[in-house]
């Protein structure tokens, strides 16, 4: 099938709303009429069915936690932009386009990228009507900070905890739904399949994780908002039970899956302490507007710090290199997160990481702390040389900015930021891949869509931060419940879609008769036995650099170890309790087929752009080279296994925009 991204015709500014002008509606009485299935209720899902059951449609949403308030959504951090030009910096709608093409490596939609930034401004209004509590300014003013990869503030932030208040926000949206009865929400049910009848999607096969029932469901058009993949890695900082078996079940029954190897890989997370560990935890980037990253400039420092015969603090300024402020000088430590993660690896390899691993740099507030100190110490009139005071009074600066960052650290590394550098490293942290969608927000299946990480999304091959908040609730709030109602506008009289037909039974048996493998199988081996062995793999094969032959080995090996796990998995228990093991079962299964679509999604793309670094393709100073003949993006159709996938392309045509050099010198 060809690929057709319907990008409406017209100058870029005027796309989105010439568009909204000229699609079907489908007027409120019609709405009654028509159900509409959401999978996923973050922050995409959750603005979703708020707005489209506000809208009239009756929704049915679904998600495995018990609340949606648990979504991995709730874990963001740092903010989220939007193109306000409340700080008079030189923002605009153009500029935030422009930073996010760019910041994507030239590898992103343009019509999409610019529709994003034009709803951007609408989201702070929508949630500060909600009462999202975004930091504001002494003066009461909505206040913002710099995230990498740009020379504005227009990171809007509620401490360090954006992604809870704005769940905060749409979950109450959905309630007042919820309570008006337009939203069933079906919590603790799991999606294993998308029901599709005469070329449409209809419903969805879902597992109740509680009683283990398997039920079907109908409705004239499915929503995936099922998050990101970067559990495939197994240690990320995603919450634990993201995966994405949906997503995964969507591409088997037709939709495409785009630019799998595209993963954000953040520069700072507290670094992997043991092989005991199934998490990892990040480090908010907003914490590099003020953080200083170093590393020794003497490899016998860096090996003493390592050994801890030397403390980072007794290390003169003139001793330390502070390799980004000295490669980047114009973004200094806010170069985006795949060119701050490579440099990090970098000078980790060379031998100069400063934990016990050497896989550590240092994150350093000590400048930052004297440089609040003296200010709030002036405001104040008092004896700026007072060292002690410059400190107290500075230390409460950073603590009413990061204070819960900090706590945080400390609790888990058992130091104290305030008075050391933290000790950061790279992990796994966002897929820019996903289901591939058109400009309406649907899968090359008719009436199956796919929003927020879930989707290929507008972030080409680098999600710069604070973006991914942005585009989730730019697609739930502003840009699908205009895109589905054109969809919708042909099933005013289909009426309600009956689940006793043919096409649900074998997508019911389906599910059916893998679960019954799992419980069947008696094998020898847990299932975290697996997603461990997976994910060394793909870190080690698939991770921050790759090449051809190791993607090569990649294949084979995750090939194999899907043929073992499928052998030797030990699932306990039965399938008709609460039975978290089955329900990791399922989700490792997929992770282990897309894991193969991963490499070879990776070992095609012979460039290097964004956060897919492959080692042949660079510059003399080490930078990601891009070439011209790569600029598209990869659509891949299952056809059976992951090495009979059939690779589309979509040709990204730039004319708004120059693509350049990618520098940030
Ligand atoms: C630690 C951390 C900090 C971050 N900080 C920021 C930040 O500061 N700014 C920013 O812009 N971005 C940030 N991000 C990224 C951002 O949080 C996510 O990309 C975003 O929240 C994803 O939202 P979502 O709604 O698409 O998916 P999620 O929030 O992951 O929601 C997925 C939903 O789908 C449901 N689901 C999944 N599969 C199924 C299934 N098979 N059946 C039923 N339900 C299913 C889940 O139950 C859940 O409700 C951060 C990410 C991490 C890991």
């Amino acid at each position: 099938m060809a690929l057709d991204s319907k990008i409406p015709d017209g100058p870029l500014a005027d796309k989105w709303t010439n568009h909204k002008n000229n699609i079907n509606l489908v007027n409120p009485a019609n709405k009654r009429h028509i159900d509409v299935i959401i999978v996923g209720t973050g922050l995409a899902g959750g603005s979703a069915a708020a707005t489209l059951a506000e809208l009239g449609y009756n929704v049915k949403a679904f998600c495995f936690q018990d609340s949606p308030r648990r979504a991995h959504s709730i874990a963001a951090q740092g903010g989220i932009n939007a193109a306000k030009n409340y700080q008079g910096d030189g923002d605009s709608t153009y500029r935030l386009f422009y930073d996010t093409v760019k910041g994507g490596d030239y590898r992103s939609r343009e019509a999409n990228v610019h529709r994003l930034a034009e709803v951007s401004t609408n989201i702070i209004d929508q949630c500060v009507a909600q009462g999202v509590p975004f930091a504001r300014d002494y003066g009461g003013l909505l206040d913002n900070r710099s995230f990498g990869g740009v020379l504005v503030s227009r990171t809007f932030y509620a401490k360090g905890q954006t992604g809870q208040q704005l769940l905060l926000g749409a979950y109450s949206a959905m309630n007042r739904q919820i309570g008006r009865g337009k939203i069933k929400m079906y919590n603790r049910h799991e999606m294993l399949d998308v029901v599709i009848v005469d070329g449409k999607a209809r419903g969805i096969i879902t597992r109740n994780l509680v009683t283990g029932e398997i039920e079907r469901h109908s409705g004239h058009a499915v929503v995936l908002g099922t998050g990101g993949y970067g559990n495939v890695f197994y240690l990320s900082t995603n919450a634990m039970g993201s995966n994405v078996t949906a997503a995964w079940k969507a591409h088997k029954r037709g939709a495409y899956f785009a630019n799998p190897c595209y993963t954000q890989i953040h520069p700072t997370c507290i670094p992997v302490s043991g092989d005991h560990q199934s998490k990892l935890t990040l480090m908010s980037e907003s914490l590099r507007n003020d953080g200083r990253i170093w590393v020794p400039k003497k490899l016998e420092d860096a090996k003493a710090i390592q050994n801890r015969d030397l403390k980072p603090t007794d290390l003169a300024e003139d001793q330390r290199d502070y390799f980004l402020e000295r490669r980047y000088p114009a973004f200094g430590n806010l170069v985006p997160r795949d060119v701050a993660s490579r440099a990090a690896k970098e000078r980790c390899d060379e031998g100069f990481g400063v934990n016990k691993t050497g896989e550590a740099v240092f994150l350093d507030f000590a400048a930052a702390i004297v440089r609040y100190g003296k200010e709030k110490a002036h405001v104040k009139g008092l004896d700026e040389n007072d060292a002690k005071l410059i400190q107290t009074l500075g230390k409460e600066v950073v603590k009413s900015k990061y204070g819960n960052l900090f706590q945080m650290y400390e609790k888990i590394v058992d130091e104290n930021p305030y008075e050391t550098p933290m000790m950061i490293y790279p992990a796994v942290h966002y897929t820019m891949g996903g289901v591939w969608v058109d400009y309406n927000l649907q899968t090359t299946v008719p009436g199956l869509y796919s929003i927020g990480e879930a989707n290929f999304s507008e972030h080409g091959a680098n999600r710069l931060g604070a973006s991914a908040l942005m585009q989730g609730l730019a697609d739930g709030y502003f840009v699908l419940p205009y895109t589905i109602g054109n969809y919708l506008s042909d099933d005013i009289r289909t009426g309600p879609i009956p689940t006793d037909t043919i096409e649900f039974e074998e997508a019911e048996a389906k599910v059916t008769s893998e679960i019954k493998h799992f419980i069947n199988n008696k094998g020898t081996k847990p299932v975290d036995y697996f997603h461990k062995r997976l994910g060394k793999i793909m870190w080690n094969k698939c991770g921050m650099a790759r090449n051809e032959k190791e993607l090569k080995e990649a294949i084979e090996e995750i090939s194999a170890l899907r043929e073992e796990f499928y052998k030797d998995v030990l699932v306990p228990g039965s399938a008709d309790e609460f039975n978290e093991e089955l329900a990791k079962a399922g989700r490792v299964a997929d992770f282990l087929e897309l894991g193969e679509l991963f490499a070879k999604d990776a070992l095609v793309r012979e460039e290097s752009a964004g956060g897919h670094f492959r080692e042949e393709y660079q510059t003399a100073d080490g930078e990601a080279q891009r070439r011209k003949e790569f600029q598209f993006v990869s659509a891949w159709e299952y056809k059976g296994a992951p090495k009979d996938a059939e690779l589309h392309k979509e040709a990204l045509v730039y004319e708004n925009i120059e693509v350049k050099e990618r520098s940030y010198k």
